[in-house]
């Protein structure tokens, strides 16, 4: 059976660099096993799912580099739910409860100060038909919970440890004590569906073979195979990938916008600087820009991912990308440049990709060529410049004016080093720094110099 892997974001807000994980890690592996990548978007909860936030994250997607093969909407298959979750109501495994959220805190801190684990008492389970039809009367809608596996055959209030296990592709043997856990809401009293139910019968329906996700997510695994044997479907593979957080520890929201994949591109990070980030910290590997996704799916598999948190410094999306930037080939970048409104061809880009941080620093070396500039000439150095003006040498340039020139400037004024080269830079370029004069100036041209050295 081929490889089959979903990314199931819930489009609530917009993906970050911590969502980019689990989204990579199901596309290298896919990639790696000529496998199918499913876009899932887990949209049951309707009033907080929107469609620009989906069409947030295909775009986002798209920019890293990820194309997947089907785009499924949870929001168009509750048909199939409804479907699970009749089996399970008709095999006594789903039942109604009518407890308030309040009712159900007072529960658990009563436990909790008797010294036992908080986990729901299957009341719902023992309510007469009196109570059920006060329940009613008082406007209560049931939600619906799913009878763990966890108790004494036939007896589901004498509770037993009862173990789930998974060969976890990532943390190896799993074990979850379904025991120590409450019931969980499938349905909520407004009749929508918890996240839960949908993904199971979305991953069984959709055949998918493997379930890579964030470690968040490792309790709700012993529950989830719980239902998928339920209802007699064949249970995927699990891993669980550890977080991205940074360095303080703090793990990322998607409700702050903070590093959101959008924010990135805008700042003119470049994609696989984000994915090189993304996926290489908390790995065996080490944190360095891969020339794209086929090469990063070479540095990574599943068990050179680290157990412990994967701590990153948001800058190094930067520095990424600054060396991504200083090696990209002029072929891989001349639609960008040409976008960009950069001239001067590979020879141009050739002399400032050293210079530039983000591509985008291309229009700022291009702007220094063609101007405006505004020069910056020091009051004492002014009788200098008038001087270099003289002894500018006459057209045509190429890369042997520079030389010439101010070896010229040097004989007639005495200067040498930095107190020649460095005034005559400011002058010419507005800027203290910058790529290689000498190969700059054919590009500035002599009347762009000229006007110039005249301040
Ligand atoms: N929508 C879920 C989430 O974003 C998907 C988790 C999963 O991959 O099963 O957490």
């Amino acid at each position: 059976m081929g490889v089959t892997v979903r990314f199931a974001p819930s489009p609530t807000g917009q993906i970050h660099i911590g969502n980019c994980r689990p989204a990579l890690f199901n596309w290298l592996y896919a990639k790696k096993q000529g496998g199918t990548y499913i876009l899932r978007y887990d949209d049951t909860d309707q009033e907080r799912s929107t469609q620009a936030f989906a069409e947030g994250i295909a775009r986002d997607l798209e920019w890293l580099g990820i194309v997947p093969d089907r785009v499924e909407r949870q929001s168009e298959r509750f048909g199939l739910y409804d479907e699970a979750a009749k089996v399970l109501k008709e095999a006594g495994l789903l039942y109604a409860c009518y407890e308030t959220g309040e009712e159900l805190e007072r529960r658990r801190n009563r436990a909790r100060a008797l010294g036992r684990p908080p986990v729901y008492d299957r009341a719902g389970l023992k309510y007469t038909p009196e109570q059920i039809e006060k329940f009613q009367a008082e406007g209560r809608k049931p939600h619906w919970r799913f009878k763990l596996p966890n108790h004494v055959e036939g007896d589901p209030f004498s509770f037993q440890r009862t173990e789930v296990h998974w060969d976890d592709v990532i943390r190896g043997r799993q074990t979850v004590d379904l025991a120590s856990l409450s019931d969980p809401v499938l349905i909520r009293g407004d009749g929508t569906y918890l996240y839960t139910l949908p993904s199971i019968v979305d991953d069984a329906d959709m055949g998918v073979t493997h379930v890579i996700r964030g470690e968040d997510h490792v309790a709700n695994t012993g529950v989830q195979i719980a239902i998928f044997e339920a209802l007699g479907r064949p249970v995927p593979i699990f891993g669980h990938h550890n977080l991205l957080t940074t360095a303080s520890g703090e793990g990322l929201s998607k409700r702050t916008g903070a590093l959101s994949i959008a924010s990135l591109r805008d700042a003119g990070y470049e994609p696989m600087a984000v994915n090189s980030l993304a996926v290489l910290t908390g790995t065996s590997h080490a944190v360095e820009p891969a020339s794209d996704l086929e090469a990063l799916a070479q540095m990574v598999d599943f068990t050179g991912i680290s157990k412990s948190a994967a701590k990153f410094d948001p800058e190094d999306v930067g520095t990424l990308t600054a060396k991504i930037t200083h090696a990209l080939s002029y072929d891989t970048v001349k639609d960008r440049l040409e976008a960009l409104g950069v001239g001067g061809g590979e020879a141009f880009w050739d002399i400032i990709r050293e210079n530039c941080s983000t591509l985008a620093d291309a229009a700022n070396w291009w702007k220094v060529v063609t101007g405006p500039v505004e020069a910056q000439i020091e009051e004492d150095d002014q009788e200098f410049i008038a001087k270099a003006k003289e002894l500018l040498p006459a057209e045509p340039w190429d890369e042997t004016t520079w030389g010439v020139w101010t070896k010229a400037v040097k004989g007639e004024t005495g200067r040498k080093g930095k107190g020649l080269f460095m005034p005559l830079r400011r002058a010419v370029t507005g800027l203290g720094h910058g790529p290689d004069l000498k190969s700059m100036l054919p590009f500035i041209g002599r009347q762009n110099t000229l006007d110039r050295l005249d301040g």
